[in-house]
């Protein structure tokens, strides 16, 4: 008799985006005559740029004529592909990564699933909390975990570092020594960020203790401040210690269309034995490559139009995040984020609960927003909001917001 993954039985259920949605599936058939704003899942919906859509065409065309008709996609990705995320994403910022430490893919939640498993069983991780939940499930499946805690909502063998308010959203270094440690900055959900001294301090501890970290940079392109790393490996030292993800969903509108692609440094090494090798080994054997078409547009994402497209792309949602934040900041909310990412992270007013509070907006406001426990216990307490919606939608939801 074959027996199953016992670890997936250990899942608790995941209820946050199913339980909003049959909420508001619910008040809209009780009120059919009011029309809801949704500020809540976090999807873009500003079309393709064109640049982009013009390299896809192009590319597409090519698929159907036999001279430049291309078949399975090199594993690694494409060369064109490679160089232009190295000279953008690293050279142009000082850091030293090669095109051959780029590995392409379909995007930053496969790879943020999938690079546990070149680590061992024993290792143990920690996280900030909240967190995106992909890097806690992926190693509950793994067996990474230990025992799932129903009232407290934690993991007996993760360690947890909290960011709240009273941090200032920056995570402290645990009091048990991690050996993977995963960071995503720009944060999703608190749509907060750390300094790249304060980054530069979590490399020299990952050195020091023998850690490493896996480092989700998705939300990059939405950086302002100046003093913000856009890439780990503008910390010395990072090369040894850290592994990079990035995704072309928030910052060119690929959330559709699938891209992405992880950068393990030739330097990052465990008692000789390279990573690198490794997560080639395991690209190689379970990847087929990502599509030529789509590679071919994220290209355009590197080219002079597509960049300046895009550059207006992220000013249209953060102009959104700006509005948002200033309009709960003028209604008297504590309001966070939406700075360096399009994210807004609030404070829930009058003591409410996340789900609480989710319910009053619905009910008061008719705007969907994301209860902040479903992030994490830490998240207990707060909402999120994304700048992911139309401009005119974000306006029209934050005077009901400040009409309550
Ligand atoms: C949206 C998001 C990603 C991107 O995932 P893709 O699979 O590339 O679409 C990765 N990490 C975080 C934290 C995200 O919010």
């Amino acid at each position: 008799m074959f027996q199953i993954n016992e670890n997936y039985q250990k899942l608790p259920g995941s209820y946050l985006f199913s339980t909003i949605a049959k909420k508001v599936a619910a008040y809209s058939s009780a009120n059919p005559d009011k029309s809801i704003i949704r500020l809540g899942i976090g999807d873009v919906t500003q079309p393709i740029a064109p640049a982009i859509i013009e390299a896809m065409h192009k590319a597409v065309d090519e698929m159907g004529h036999a001279e430049t008709f291309h078949g399975y996609a090199p594993d690694l990705g494409y060369e064109f592909l490679r160089k232009a995320i190295v000279e953008n994403d690293y050279k142009a910022r000082g850091c030293e990564i090669e095109a051959d430490e780029i590995f392409v893919s379909d995007g930053a939640k496969s790879d943020s699933g999938n690079i546990q498993e070149i680590f061992s069983e024993n290792n143990r991780i920690a996280v900030c909390d909240p967190v995106y939940p992909v890097y806690v499930d992926s190693n509950v499946m793994a067996g990474r975990t230990g025992t799932y805690d129903p009232k407290t909502e934690m993991w007996s063998n993760v360690i947890y570092m909290p960011c709240t308010a009273e941090n200032n959203f920056v995570p402290e270094f645990p009091k048990e020594t991690p050996d993977m440690i995963y960071l995503c900055l720009p944060n999703n959900p608190t749509g907060t960020t750390i300094t790249k001294s304060q980054l530069q301090e979590w490399v020299d501890y990952a050195n020091k203790v023998g850690a490493v970290i896996i480092y989700d940079g998705a939300y990059e392109a939405y950086i302002s401040e100046s003093d913000v790393a856009h890439s780990i490996y503008e910390c010395k030292g990072a090369q040894t210690c850290a592994i990079e993800l990035k995704s072309f969903s928030k910052n060119a509108g690929f959330t559709g269309v699938r891209l992405g692609y992880t950068v393990v440094p030739k330097a990052l090494k465990c008692n000789g034995v390279s990573l690198h090798d490794m997560w080639a080994r395991r690209h190689g054997t379970k990847f087929n490559g990502a599509p030529y078409i789509v590679q071919r547009a994220g290209e355009a994402v590197y080219s002079e139009a597509g960049k300046a497209q895009l550059k207006d792309q992220v000013a249209y949602y953060m102009k959104n995040a700006a509005t948002i934040k200033a309009g709960l900041q003028k209604a008297g909310y504590t309001v966070f984020g939406g700075v360096n990412a399009p994210y807004i992270w609030l404070k829930t007013p009058d003591q409410m609960t996340s789900w609480e509070f989710f319910d009053y907006l619905l009910e008061n406001a008719n705007v969907v927003g994301t209860p902040g426990s479903g992030f994490g216990p830490s998240g207990e307490g707060y909402f999120r909001l994304t700048a992911f919606g139309s401009y005119e939608n974000t306006v029209a939801a934050l005077e009901r917001i400040k009409n309550l």
